[in-house]
């Protein structure tokens, strides 16, 4: 809002309109002043949620990374502990990020012709355009390096990954026809505040000024050159904030085995597993992984009776033992909190530790409490006696990141840095290598996201009015599914639609494999576009 409020954004701005009001209405757009992300605030939780309107134990993709107990595997498509971009690729070239959801996605529900550029989630649209792999690969790899990249535009790596991504998908359009739906990723913005060397929030602004909304623009014009752009909604989402920190290894509780988290299990008689996608063969016998989420760290622990000596491979299947395994950790990382006594680095990083009792595999996990150096408190009850304003809707947030059928995947024991923007910067924590700016909590600077409904063929208030049935008055990212379906039930009038419009015409034979070579069935032929082509022959 700050770059619209600019007049340095004329794109953005103009597909809003004037201001109308101080509820979110502009002439042609409203934007929900006040909506959410899910827990934790982290780029590819976010987007499995938005896109299939379910929570992360419903999707079972809980973050950026995250440890699979029935598969003994880990999950890195954005690796944040471990370097290897194997995931990266697999995510842009097998749909690893769509096979390991559990809940149908919005593509799949509306059951319209659909396309996705770029992002993480594309699974059973019609379409996926992206960079080429290896490209995003090296771009990843550069970036869980740390790397800054170019400070000119031109060269740099995360501005180019944006500016590649639109004639991709323009030459999609142009050799498939209009999709009914369309999602357009802008990812550069994510990395290149992570890396920002100053003032990453100005840095924010800047870039959508100089880079995002130039390709609105040409996105925006493509649109208004086939006729379609009166007739089409434009919804503007994110997965998350961002808040500066100090890239220095105080203050990133980095993925040394050694020192930091690792350490802290390690004390109490766990084996932890090597930050490694794959850790080798002789390298099973962990009995404790961490997944990281910037604020938030994931903790899975191994019922230890089936492994207690080196080199045997713990049962994964089972859950680890609330007494014997959950708690000592748990108590383990309070202390070392307030003393750092085992590894300096730890003391008084965290500001909330939470566990849960296990559940057998098969049921629905329970919700996570917080420890308050005695015992497990729920969560209401603990803010009843420690109010935090400052952890935005934390116990609503906490039992959707909880509760599910595939809970199993947040871990047994969740650790929560201090950060947000009301601590001064050398008292915000992390987990991962070291950036200039993280997510990943609750914090309102982290977790307050744009969620904009536009349309020049409606006013602002007959878009509120919409966006309000659907999400009521705490609009959250798991609205997006369902605002989205709430559009394409809501047409606008067809008689402006040109004849010679790009949907009229036919699939020219496609150059790139669409994604879902069998097609979405319509989940409702009433959504579905009469003059929608035909998902393209695999060939
Ligand atoms: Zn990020």
């Amino acid at each position: 809002m700050e770059a619209i409020r600019s007049g340095n954004a004329p794109n953005l701005h103009e597909m809003l309109g004037k201001k109308v009001d101080d509820r979110g209405v502009y002439t042609h757009a409203y934007s929900a002043p006040n909506a959410l992300t899910i827990l934790p605030s982290t780029t590819v939780a976010a987007w499995s949620s938005i896109f299939t309107g379910a929570t992360p134990p419903y999707t079972g993709v809980p973050g950026n990374e995250w440890f699979v107990r029935e598969e003994m595997r880990f999950y890195a498509p954005a690796p944040v502990s471990v370097d290897e971009t194997d995931d990266t690729y697999a995510a842009v070239t097998d749909d690893l990020v769509g096979k390991a959801l559990r809940t149908p996605t919005l593509f799949k529900q509306a059951g319209v012709k659909s396309a996705v550029s770029l992002n993480y989630v594309y699974r059973s649209a019609d379409y996926y355009t992206t960079v080429d792999p290896t490209s995003m690969v090296s771009i990843m790899g550069e970036f869980v390096k740390g790397a800054v990249g170019a400070d000119d535009d031109k060269k740099n790596i995360y501005v180019k990954l944006d500016r590649d991504s639109v004639p991709k998908m323009l030459d999609s359009i142009e050799d498939h026809g209009m999709p009914k739906l369309q999602v357009c990723y802008f990812p550069g913005i994510d990395l290149y505040t992570h890396v920002a060397s100053s003032e990453p929030l100005k840095t924010e602004v800047g870039y959508i000024e100089r880079i995002t909304d130039p390709l609105v623009g040409q996105v925006l014009d493509a649109y208004k050159s086939y006729g379609v752009l009166d007739q089409t909604y434009i919804v503007i989402i994110a997965d998350h904030g961002h808040t500066p920190v100090l890239r220095d290894p105080q203050h990133a509780l980095g993925s040394e085995p050694d020192s930091g988290p690792p350490a802290v299990v390690k004390k109490v008689g766990f084996r932890p597993r090597k930050f490694a996608l794959k850790p080798g063969p002789d390298e099973q016998d962990f009995q404790s992984v961490f997944a990281y989420q910037g604020a938030i760290s994931y903790v899975y622990l191994a019922d230890r009776s089936t492994c207690p000596n080196p080199g045997q491979t713990c049962d994964w299947k089972k859950p680890p033992r609330f007494e014997k395994d959950v708690m000592p950790v748990v108590r383990a990382m309070y202390k070392e909190n307030l003393t750092g006594k085992f590894t300096p680095r730890m003391k008084g990083t965290l500001d909330l530790i939470f566990a849960r009792r296990t559940v057998p595999p098969g049921k629905d996990t329970l919700p996570y409490e917080i420890y308050d150096g005695k015992r497990l408190v729920k969560i209401s009850d603990y803010l009843d006696e420690h109010p935090r304003p400052d952890l935005i809707d934390l116990d609503r947030r906490m039992r959707w990141l909880s509760v599910g059928p595939y809970g199993n995947r947040v871990g047994d024991v969740l650790l929560l840095t201090k950060s947000g923007l009301n601590r001064p910067i050398d008292k915000r924590f992390y987990f991962s290598g070291p950036y200039n700016s993280w997510h990943g909590s609750p914090s309102m600077q982290d977790s307050h996201i744009p969620l904009i409904v536009a349309s020049q063929s409606h006013s602002g208030e007959e878009l509120k009015e919409l966006v309000d049935r659907v999400a009521g008055d705490k609009p959250t990212e798991l609205d997006l599914t369902p605002i989205v379906r709430a559009l394409l039930l809501t047409p606008v009038p067809v008689h402006t639609v040109p004849p010679d419009s790009p949907a009229a015409i036919p699939a020219n034979s496609p150059e790139m494999a669409p994604a879902n070579p069998a097609g979405a069935p319509p989940a409702n032929p009433a959504v579905a576009s009469p003059s929608a082509t035909p998902a393209a022959t695999p060939q």
